[in-house]
């Protein structure tokens, strides 16, 4: 059955930016294409054109995997960015040790280190806790901390006993920390071309209206970022993989000067194209290519493009603008 590519309907109803699918307006809901976790705030980038379903669905699938990076973890909790009035915990990173179960370390106020650990054979996680604080209220402190935030996991040691399989691990565990402990950094590529697919679309979309919302180009941007399918990933002109911004070449945002704290949002004209760039934290950068043709290069500022910048710690975003707007690199200094 061919695709319905109607750009208007009755006046109840709206285009969904993620599904594409005509819906009542009592379905829409407030969405933020940046996610909260990373400062997405109730201005610019948030719409009311996103179906409830579509809304929950990115926000489970999509950003909270995005969020729980450890990149993004660090970020936030150096800059003290809360998520719905709580500030994450410190996410250090993944222990690397020998067993199959993974470590992740977190590092709460007062020094306390918890281990988390899952992956184990009952799908029961488990949690080491390290309090180096001689402060007993510090101590008393984190040890709320990860009661509220942890408390899906058990304990060792457990002084009312524990399995053969429980001692081995903690001996493991013991073994492993008495040593200078070894991290592994790993950003989550995927998480994060989903959230790039997801924010480009979701920009894209309100830009450039319903008239694109139904084009091929967004079509594959959806179908990635709601199915994550390795195939459909393939067709999606994602350059490069995505990289620490000084690995980047090129690196498109190092024209402008990105604050901290600051992620900065462009659809670029380029080429016969728009590419959507994203840089978070001044850190990382990304493209994709949103679309493939000139078609809605007028609709950017002097053909060139438009900008955001989403201060994540005022939650607060700016734009869009021209690109010629943002503070040049290196000016003023
Ligand atoms: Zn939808």
């Amino acid at each position: 059955m061919p695709r319905v590519t109607m750009t208007t309907s009755p006046a109840d109803q709206f285009l969904c930016f993620y599904c594409g699918e005509w819906r009542p307006q009592a379905e829409s809901s407030d969405e933020h294409i940046v996610p909260e976790c990373m400062g997405g705030s109730r201005n610019v980038t948030l719409t009311d054109r996103v179906c409830k379903e579509c809304n929950g669905f990115m926000g489970k699938n999509v950003d909270a995997h995005l969020c729980r990076d450890w990149f993004i973890q660090r970020e936030r909790s150096k800059l003290k960015i809360k998520n719905k009035g709580k500030q994450p915990p410190w996410f250090l990173s993944r222990l690397v040790w020998h067993r199959p179960e993974a470590v992740h370390v977190y590092v709460l106020p007062a020094g306390t280190w918890l281990f988390r650990i899952t992956g184990t054979p009952d799908g029961q996680p488990r949690m080491m806790i390290r309090v180096h604080s001689p402060d007993p209220a510090e101590a008393d402190e984190a040890r709320r901390t990860w009661a509220r935030d942890f408390s899906d996991c058990r304990v060792l040691p457990d002084p009312a006993g524990m399995s053969d399989y429980e001692v081995a691990l903690l001996s493991d565990f013991k073994a492993t920390t008495s040593a200078q402990m070894e991290f592994r950094f790993e950003i989550k590529l995927d998480a994060w071309n989903r959230g790039l697919a997801k924010i480009g679309l979701g920009l894209a979309c309100l830009t450039f209206g319903n008239e694109y919302v139904l084009t091929e180009e967004a079509n594959m941007l959806r179908a990635f970022a709601r199915e994550n399918d390795a195939i459909k990933r393939q067709t999606i002109p994602l350059r490069g993989t995505g990289g620490y911004a000084w690995d980047a070449e090129p690196r498109i945002t190092q024209l402008w000067e990105v604050g901290e704290g600051q992620h900065l949002l462009l659809l670029l004209a380029v080429g016969s194209g728009v590419l959507f760039v994203w840089n978070i934290f001044g850190q990382w950068e990304t493209t994709v290519a949103v679309a493939l043709t000139d078609k809605f290069n007028d609709r950017l500022a002097d053909n060139l493009g438009l900008a955001w910048l989403v201060d994540a710690r005022a939650k607060k975003t700016t734009g869009p603008m021209s690109p010629a707007r943002l503070p040049l690199k290196g000016a003023g200094k």
